[in-house]
């Protein structure tokens, strides 16, 4: 092997689901999904994620993820900053100019927006800030606010507690990665809990136990594609259609079928989405 190129490992194909369910968090404008996105839908249609949710990280790009959305009429979008982009936005995104931007009748949720004290790439307190103005605009539309928290459970509960008390809001803790007590207070409060690749990691541990103690009728599945691609295919591309793999995880956790599995989640995912019309093959399968 020595100076040769180890060539990439033959995985096996994704086994795809009988039951149409939904890939509630991915990014479809970035990197090569963004090059052939018929192909990728179609993919993630052949294993039975029948829909999906592209969202948007920042308010400069977001007619992009709306034209992504207005090309099929299974993909709908959310508009809304990310935490990394707290501060180049903070003037921008206002809760009057998102729910201005959120009257589109592809526009199905508020986000992402949240913390991330991670990368820390905006100052805590701006991105407490435009979090604080997603919310409220999550209140007004009442569509649900995409939340993105990382190493920041302490300030995340604490604002959806303060914000909460004002007046209740709907929202998903998306791509769960925290200690199990922040689902718990989530679900709590209200919010639905979004599990991806990451349930399928080594050291997904913690991420595993939160998605054992949720109730059912707060889960969902996402991809965070082009992230997190769920083993064995991890460090390849993700795609939407890996929402499969993660949805089968979750199933064996809970003791479910992948069928039952996938209409838990897609009947949870409708239920708080009430602006995404589902697409007639859910209807067949219900
Ligand atoms: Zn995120
Ligand atoms: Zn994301």
């Amino acid at each position: 092997m020595s100076g040769q190129k180890k060539a990439k490992k033959e995985l096996p194909p994704i086994e795809p689901v009988g039951v149409p369910f939904v890939d509630s968090h991915c990014h479809l404008t970035y990197g090569t999904l963004a090059k052939e996105p018929e192909a990728v839908v179609q993919r993630a249609a052949d294993a039975g994620v029948a829909a999906m949710l592209t969202i948007s990280t920042k308010l400069e790009t977001f007619g992009e993820v709306l034209a992504m959305a207005e090309r099929f009429d299974n993909v709908w979008a959310s508009v809304g900053t990310h935490p990394h982009h707290a501060a180049d936005e903070a003037q921008e995104a206002t809760t009057e100019r998102l729910v201005e931007l959120a009257a589109h009748p592809k526009v199905i949720a508020i986000g992402e927006a949240g913390l991330d004290y991670f990368y820390d790439r905006s100052p805590r307190e701006v991105q407490q800030q435009v979090f604080r103005a997603h919310i409220a605009a999550a209140r007004q539309t009442g569509l649900p606010l995409v939340i993105h928290s990382r190493d920041a459970e302490e300030d995340t509960a604490r604002i959806l507690q303060e914000e909460t008390e004002k007046g209740a809001f709907p929202f998903i803790m998306h791509c769960f990665s925290a200690e199990p007590w922040l689902a718990e207070k989530a679900v709590e409060l209200g919010g639905y809990v979004s599990f991806s690749g990451i349930l399928t990691f080594r050291k997904g541990e913690n991420v595993r136990e939160a998605a054992v103690r949720m109730p059912l009728e707060r889960l969902l599945v996402e991809t965070d594609a082009p992230f997190l691609a769920p083993e064995p295919y991890r460090g390849r591309i993700c795609e939407p259609a890996h929402t499969a793999v993660t949805l089968r995880k979750l199933a064996e956790l809970r003791g479910r079928t992948p069928e039952e599995m996938a209409r838990i989640t897609a009947e949870n995912f409708f239920r708080l989405c009430t602006k995404a019309k589902p697409p007639a093959v859910f209807a067949e399968a219900a």
